[in-house]
């Protein structure tokens, strides 16, 4: 599939506001995903299909309450990509993919754009919001990244909710990993202790195919012109070794500049995204005069030529956010002061 899919080079891209342009800028906007990949109308049922809309709504809901009251952009993206931790559907905190030793290890990072600040966290087996970790990294110690065992027992010295690592299971992500084990002729770890009975939960989300990523991620500027961004993963079906992907590495998965008038959330395949600095070579596009969606698409086709695919959304100082991929899905939404909530899952959606 992933061979097949590797000779596509086509760049699907997308602005949700061509038509917005010639309206007053919003004064505060909030642009969300929750993953690019393999995600085509044939693999999703429509209830699937309704669920994932659903899903980011309410993740944008969550943001743009935070906005609409003045609050700060930092506040909205938190706010935001929380709520698709929770969400079973997502590859964050709860619903994250498995290591190949059977255990969920999550990666977040947040920044804000407006003094450079910048927290990440890689590895967190029992913070139940690892984007809060993230910004308590940036905002609570004298460090931009902790991983590991270290980095639950910091966001737990500082008032996070830690949980078993169970609560994190669903059924969906444990049958991925059996599949990509399978495949890959390597031994099936032992089911966590604690999860459910096998046939025990019930389950929304599509049949396998991993290669729909599953990062979430939220990129806001709120009325005070500032920006932030923030993203948040449980990586890769059976990483192996510590793995860690692009997400926590401000920079590749993760950047907001108010300098430079951008803020960036990515998703991906981390290892290209990395070696491309994907989130900050955009901010540096723009900077240079490239506009949101120019810079977000040309990153994006750089990356693919390295051999990643993936997606970004993108915000800039206009409050216009932008989204450009090279998969044929992501699963997005952006809602502003000026323009209705809107979410989409396949490329060609407006
Ligand atoms: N970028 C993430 C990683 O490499 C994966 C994803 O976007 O789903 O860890």
């Amino acid at each position: 599939m992933r061979a097949a899919y590797s000779g596509l080079i086509a760049l699907f891209a997308l602005c949700f506001s061509s038509a917005q342009a010639q309206d007053a800028a919003p004064r505060w906007s909030l642009a969300i995903h929750g993953g690019a990949g393999v995600i085509e109308r044939a693999s999703l049922t429509p209830e699937q299909d309704a669920a994932y809309r659903a899903a980011l709504q309410g993740a944008l809901d969550a943001g743009s309450a935070v906005l609409k009251s003045g609050g700060s952009a930092l506040d909205a993206v938190q706010a935001a990509v929380q709520v698709m931790e929770d969400d079973p559907l997502f590859n964050a905190g709860r619903g994250a993919v498995f290591t190949a030793a059977g255990r969920n290890e999550l990666d977040a990072a947040v920044m804000n754009g407006s003094d450079l600040t910048a927290g990440s966290v890689a590895g967190l087996t029992t913070t139940r919001h690892p984007v809060a970790a993230a910004r308590a990294v940036m905002e609570r110690s004298p460090h931009v990244m902790l991983i590991g065992p270290g980095a639950d027992a910091f966001a737990a010295s500082v008032g996070l909710e830690q949980v078993d690592p169970a609560f994190f299971f669903t059924e969906r992500r444990w049958q991925g990993l059996v599949k990509a084990l399978t495949e890959a002729g390597q031994p099936i770890p032992e089911r966590p202790a604690g999860a459910p009975l096998p046939g025990a939960q019930a389950e929304i989300a599509p049949p396998l195919n991993e290669k729909k990523f599953g990062t979430v991620g939220a990129v806001a500027l709120d009325s005070q012109g500032r920006l932030a961004a923030a993203t948040s993963t449980g990586g890769m079906t059976a990483k192996r070794w510590g793995r860690v992907g692009d997400v926590p590495i401000i920079g590749a998965g993760t950047y907001a500049s108010n300098p430079d008038g951008c803020a960036v959330s990515a998703t991906g395949d981390g290892e290209y995204f990395i070696r491309a600095t994907v989130a900050r070579d955009i901010c540096a596009r723009i900077a240079g005069g490239a506009a949101t969606q120019a810079a977000g698409q040309a990153e994006i086709a750089d990356a693919d030529r390295l051999g990643g695919k993936g997606g970004v959304i993108v915000m800039g100082l206009d409050g216009r956010p932008a989204f450009a991929m090279s998969t044929s899905g992501m699963y997005r939404g952006a809602v502003s002061s000026t323009d209705t909530a809107r979410v989409a899952i396949y490329a060609d959606e407006p």
